[in-house]
């Protein structure tokens, strides 16, 4: 049985004045039956991780380099996220991958760091309009999924999240049919790929909100979201945890 996880990706949003929104998710979800996830930017992983340490609930990167310390100006190592307390990273988001050119490799790499560090790694995948409307988007899955999974992925280590570029941020959702023929396709390539490949989460991400949730949740093979805007506040995450739970 798959444990549901709702994500929550802040992005480059948050000073300590937004932690409060933390709080306010622990009064409203203080021992949820669902994993929990918020990442913050680096600047907050450690205060945040300090507020859920006595709650179920759990605190991530949202990138980390793929060595463990050095000349890398301006990076994080998992080993530094996992020592201010995080237990997740993202790896692959499309906004690393458009805004800092990140390969799949470079992706496996990061993921490969993270397990070192004995973080779970959120490993992002996704198409973008173009490849969507030009009908290659399990083909573009594919390539990501072989690149950017390493070998030494295990369900235990690994969350793959399905997140159509075209549908971050914009408010635009794929029809449940469209979420439904991706999650099969991922779930079938990592039981290909993987002995535990059936015991893998898959998250959906782009556009999730209070009012869509309950839908894609009921998708099967969705066992959760990686959700950006609706995750910056307690009133507006809080829905979507109910609706996973
Ligand atoms: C994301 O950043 O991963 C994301 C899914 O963003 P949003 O929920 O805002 O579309």
């Amino acid at each position: 049985m798959r444990r549901k996880l709702a994500a929550g990706n802040w992005k480059m949003n948050g000073t300590p004045a937004e932690l409060a929104q933390l709080n306010a998710l622990i009064t409203a979800h203080p021992t949820p039956n669902v994993d929990v996830l918020i990442c913050p930017p680096s600047t907050l992983v450690a205060q945040a991780a300090d507020i859920f340490a006595a709650f179920p609930l759990a605190i991530g990167g949202q990138d980390c380099h793929t060595a463990k310390s050095g000349a890398h100006t301006g990076d994080i190592s998992a080993d530094m996220l996992a020592a201010a307390g995080a237990t997740y990273v993202l790896t692959g988001h499309s906004e690393r991958r458009t805004d800092h050119g990140e390969t799949d490799a470079v992706i496996a790499s990061k993921s490969t760091a993270a397990y070192d560090a004995n973080l779970t790694a959120i490993i992002c995948i996704g198409e973008t309009l173009d490849e969507r409307e030009g009908g290659t988007t399990l083909d573009v899955l594919d390539a990501q999924l072989a690149g950017s999974i390493p070998d030494t992925a295990t369900a235990a280590n690994t969350v793959v999240a399905y997140e159509p570029v075209w549908a971050i941020g914009t408010g635009k959702v794929p029809t449940l049919d469209q979420i439904a023929e991706v999650h099969a396709h991922i779930r079938a390539r990592l039981t290909a790929r993987f002995t535990d490949g059936d015991g893998f989460r898959i998250l959906y991400g782009g556009s999730v909100k209070g009012s869509n949730a309950a839908d894609i949740f009921a998708v099967v093979d969705v066992d959760g979201a990686l959700v950006g805007g609706a995750s910056l506040t307690a009133a507006d995450f809080s829905p979507i945890i109910t609706a996973l739970e």
